[in-house]
């Protein structure tokens, strides 16, 4: 398999430069040069195939053997273990449950398989590699559970003090073993100023082996692919034509389903549902792209102002608008809405989604006023448990959490508290990695 960048596309890397980089030079992202589709009788048999074996097959045509089958089988079965099951509510309204991982978001996929594919790239390798992540909570979650034990590998977390949630701090500082986190006593602007700067470091380089799990390394899109055709094998009639809805911040998730649906999945028509941070809806009405600062919103996942995977979308569709806007259709909500359809979910299906699986839910009885005959799969990206206090007031309700979150308030906090200046972060790393 090779990549390009989508800034040049004679700037080719191996997949393994691709996943230990994270970026091109040229500051593009990587893209594959051949999307190959999977073949009739993969379709035909859909139904037969484990979701893991769904996994392997995306993978081994895309990755056309780059790594030996066997290495790929053993990758999948650590990286993708837990399921993604469909709920329907009706015969046209399905959500497809992503937040069955670890940290009960579906960044679980990508982080799982990302540590998989750069522990394999890593081997025999004896110097020990130190990845940098800067979480404003969610993503350092899935990467720290995602790295885990993973051999060779040392993560280092930098969160923001004070900045996130109870539960969200307890999953980054609570693991131990190879998953170190450190308290900036500063925003989430410092903790990647912080880590800017260490890769810059020309010096520090050269004594530690550095990478990121940056949210837009192709390892992390690939897998988040897989579930797109684990949820159509679910469908029940697939004679009715479907629409994927995607409640989107970087638009990671909805450019891992147009990969799906190049790769020959039949995916009739996306549903980018966004928060007030409505840059590509906008886009999508409009022809113009005009990034813009986020606001903050109560789906706080999706506040994004500049969505880092909208070049790969862009490069998908060849820059055309009008290719674009027929393929991919553009809601936006504000909170009260957003409360508005959490509720309605919870009436009339007595089923507790979360606030981003909420503005989901919105777009598609939008996208359907328009398009009757579609049935559409909503993607549920995270346990809302995770918003417990927003969903109990909007539902006026209690509603339970999952253990392996709830276990986490009893678990003993391990951070080095640490100031915002490069003077303290450099002779740390120095001191624990080199
Ligand atoms: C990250 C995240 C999103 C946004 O996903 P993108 O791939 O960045 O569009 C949506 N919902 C939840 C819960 C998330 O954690």
């Amino acid at each position: 398999m090779q990549l390009y960048s989508t800034n040049n596309k004679q700037n080719i890397a191996s997949l393994s430069k691709a996943v230990m980089k994270g970026l091109p030079d040229d500051n593009g992202l990587f893209m594959p040069v051949e999307i190959p589709k999977l073949p009739a009788s993969f379709f035909e048999n859909l139904e037969s195939y484990s979701f893991q074996e769904i996994a392997f097959e995306v993978c081994k045509t895309l990755f056309q053997g780059c790594i030996p089958e066997a290495d790929l089988q053993g990758l999948i079965q650590k990286a993708v273990n837990f399921p993604a099951p469909v709920v329907s509510l009706d015969e046209e309204t399905h959500i497809l449950e992503l937040f069955h991982g670890p940290s009960l978001a579906f960044k679980d996929f990508g982080a799982r398989f990302m540590a998989q594919l750069m522990s394999y790239f890593n081997q025999g390798n004896n110097k020990e590699l130190v990845i940098l992540v800067a979480t404003s909570g969610d993503t350092g979650g899935a990467v720290a559970a995602g790295f885990y034990k993973t051999p060779g590998i040392k993560v280092v977390i930098l969160y923001p003090s004070g900045k996130v949630s109870l539960l969200q701090e307890k999953q980054l500082t609570t693991l131990g073993h190879n998953i170190e986190a450190i308290e900036v006593e500063g925003t989430f602007d410092d903790c990647q100023a912080l880590v800017k700067q260490a890769f810059l470091d020309k010096d520090l380089n050269e004594k530690i082996r550095l990478s990121s799990a940056n949210s837009i390394n192709i390892a992390r899109l690939i897998p988040q692919a897989f579930y797109y055709f684990e949820a159509f094998k679910q469908l029940k009639d697939k004679s009715r034509p479907v629409a994927f809805v995607v409640p989107s911040g970087n638009f990671g998730n909805l450019t891992a389903g147009l990969l799906a649906k190049l790769m020959g999945l039949p995916i009739d028509k996306f549903v980018a549902a966004t928060n007030a941070n409505d840059v590509v809806p906008q886009y999508l009405e409009t022809g113009d792209y005009k990034p813009r600062p986020s606001v903050p919103t109560i789906s706080n996942a999706m506040d994004v102002g500049a969505p880092s995977n909208f070049a790969r979308m862009l490069d998908i569709y060849g820059k055309s608008w009008s290719d674009m806007k027929s393929d991919i259709h553009g809601f936006s909500y504000n909170d009260a809405e957003t409360r508005v359809g959490l509720k309605e979910v919870y009436d009339k299906y007595g089923y507790v989604i979360d606030p981003h699986g909420a503005v989901g839910y919105l777009a598609l009885r939008d996208f359907q006023k328009s398009y009757p005959n579609f049935q559409g799969v909503v993607l549920e990206t995270a346990h809302p448990s995770k918003f417990v206090d927003e969903v109990e007031q909007t539902l006026n309700t209690s509603i339970s959490i999952p253990e392996r979150l709830e276990s986490l308030r009893e678990k003993k906090k391990e951070a080095t508290l640490m100031d915002t200046s490069y003077d303290s972060f450099k002779p740390y790393l120095l001191e624990r990695h080199s």
